[in-house]
């Protein structure tokens, strides 16, 4: 049982780690610089904790842009105030972002013209159907040498899916549940402390008020584990945070 839940919580939290950190953070938002070969480090671990649920950097970085710009209208690629429920919001990212990788959907200049990592042999390989069922082949293998009974096998399908499940996670709860600091114009709201389990990713609210800002936490009681960890980071001269605080007026809500 012991070896089934570090597998899990292991998985979990590295997947999710590498989500907020390169995915988002980075490749979204480039708010560090780093090497290229530490890029490619990120890169290479992001594909591998992901595993058979690879998100491809540069379509989800053009689909988060789209996020942000678009946040809570019709244009925004997964809010989740024009879906009946979640499984109907990630059945329509899921196209989308098929979309950009097949060049189906071409994404608008403004969404490319800022950096955005591409590997095209690891996204091809990691993107491949064969891989990804390689990987679910060895979750699988996995779970059966090690869960003691049938029931944990429940968990095997949070594997498969790990990186959508958790942004869909985030996109869900961030923009519907919770409190907000700022007024955005849009639905974002944070959530404590269950952000704590998301690294800091529910802090939706701060975020979309201050989108270069590594830092989304903003009240004491608000805690970001993923910009905790990017400073121990920074202290080591891998990654060079460049984020800037907001620069426009604040437009605090009463508390
Ligand atoms: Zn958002
Ligand atoms: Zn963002």
């Amino acid at each position: 049982m012991l070896a089934i839940l570090c597998f899990f919580l292991g998985h979990w939290f590295l997947s999710l780690f590498f989500h907020s950190f390169f995915l988002h953070r980075f490749c979204s938002h480039k708010m560090y610089t780093t090497s290229k070969n530490w890029e490619r480090a990120f890169y290479l671990t992001t594909w591998f904790v992901q595993g058979s649920s690879f998100l491809v950097p540069r379509a989800y970085g053009v689909m988060h842009r789209m996020h942000h710009t678009f946040s809570d209208t019709e244009q925004d690629p997964h809010s989740p105030h024009f879906f009946r429920d979640v499984y109907q919001m990630m059945q329509s990212t899921i196209l989308i972002f098929r979309g950009f990788l097949t060049g189906k959907n071409l994404p608008d200049a403004q969404f490319t013209a800022e950096y955005l990592p591409v590997w095209d042999k690891l996204d091809r390989f990691g993107h491949h159907i064969i891989t990804r069922l390689l990987f679910g082949a060895a979750y699988t293998a996995f779970y059966i040498y090690f869960a003691p009974n049938a029931w944990w096998f429940l968990l095997l399908p949070v594997h498969f899916l790990m990186g959508p499940i958790q942004g869909a996670i985030v996109n869900w709860c961030g923009h519907k549940y919770g409190y907000s600091n700022f007024e955005n114009g849009d639905h974002s709201k944070n959530t404590s402390p269950w952000g704590i389990l998301l690294m800091g990713e529910l802090f939706q609210n701060n975020h979309h008020y201050a989108k270069n800002d590594a830092n989304f936490a903003k009240k004491w009681f608000e805690f970001d584990l993923t910009y905790f960890i990017m400073r121990g980071l920074h202290a080591v001269r891998i990654i060079e945070l460049t984020s800037k605080k907001r620069d426009t007026v604040r437009v605090s809500k009463a508390a």
